[in-house]
């Protein structure tokens, strides 16, 4: 089991610091953390930023309100498909995709994937599907998703993992890969927890949006704070998930735990799997592809 970090976005809304807490310049930085996860069953991801249909066609994909508020850098560079052939795969290797949610900066890679099936909760899809308000016609995309042909929705079924309900063995991935329903920021948000050889790393998704908020005591930026107030469905439920994410961060040993839009937790993240990294950037991308190759690399 080997865990990828990829950086799937980019987004520079005006105002610096008041977005990230670190930019000197008038625009903050934010990016899409996604997931490539080496398995003894193939590659899967979690979560897929943006794809290259969005770079392509913002306009017929995207709403223009979040590509001019959020400032979306349309980049090839800033892709799944992108990240995932820099390290000499293909898209016909990812076999499924894990998704926290369906809103546009999580889910517009999905179509650059044709063979893999999609995992995501059943309530988030019934709600990507209704798009019910000015808010949800905005965020949930048909167009990112319509042409995906394999699906499989979850519900949470009674188990647990650290306290928190869980879906674990999810059809054709391995049981150290769960979903971790997380709701508030959508109906249907979920985390995603993955434990390797390191320990537990849990993709919290849109739970929260700034390292700081997973503080003892927590501080959220202004802008941040405010994006997340327009963009839940369900405040006590975020603020509750926040909460118990926080507690977990702080008393538990041996999890690490992540958010989608951070760029400092995505860069501490990428140095610690450097070594990794670098090992299995030693291998040829001929070999790569051979069956097992992950069972090599576990
Ligand atoms: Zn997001």
């Amino acid at each position: 089991m080997h865990v990828h970090h990829l950086n799937c976005g980019c987004m520079c809304p005006w105002g610096g610091r008041l977005w990230d807490g670190a930019s000197s310049g008038l625009m903050g930085r934010l990016i899409c953390h996604c997931l490539l996860v080496e398995t003894n069953q193939g590659l899967v991801l979690i979560d897929t930023g943006f794809g290259t249909r969005d770079v392509a066609a913002p306009y017929e994909r995207l709403s223009p309100l979040f590509v001019h508020m959020n400032r979306i850098q349309l980049d090839w560079r800033f892709t799944a498909l992108a990240e995932v052939e820099a390290r000499g795969f293909s898209a016909r290797d990812i076999r499924h995709i894990v998704l926290t949610h369906l809103d546009f900066d999580h889910a517009g890679g999905l179509e650059d994937f044709p063979e893999a099936t999609i995992h995501v909760m059943q309530n988030e899809v019934d709600a990507a599907r209704s798009r019910d308000g000015f808010i949800a016609r905005r965020r949930y995309r048909p167009e990112q998703w319509d042409d995906v042909r394999h699906w499989h929705f979850h519900s949470a079924g009674g188990e647990r993992w650290f306290g928190f309900e869980a879906v674990r063995d999810l059809p054709g991935l391995p049981p150290e890969i769960l979903m971790i329903p997380l709701p508030g920021h959508t109906a249907g948000h979920a985390g995603v927890a993955i434990e390797t050889p390191q320990g537990w790393l849990l993709n919290a998704g849109d739970a929260y949006f700034h390292r700081y908020e997973m503080n003892r005591h927590p501080h959220c930026t202004p802008g941040l704070a405010a994006y997340q107030r327009l963009m839940e469905v369900d405040r006590e439920e975020r603020l509750y998930n926040q909460d118990r994410l926080r507690e977990l961060a702080n008393r538990r040993r041996g999890v690490r735990i992540f958010c989608s839009h951070d760029p400092i937790e995505y860069e501490a993240l990428v140095q610690l799997s450097a070594p990794a990294r670098e090992e299995s950037a030693a291998v040829p991308a001929s070999r790569r592809h051979e069956a097992g190759y992950a069972a090599h690399v576990s």
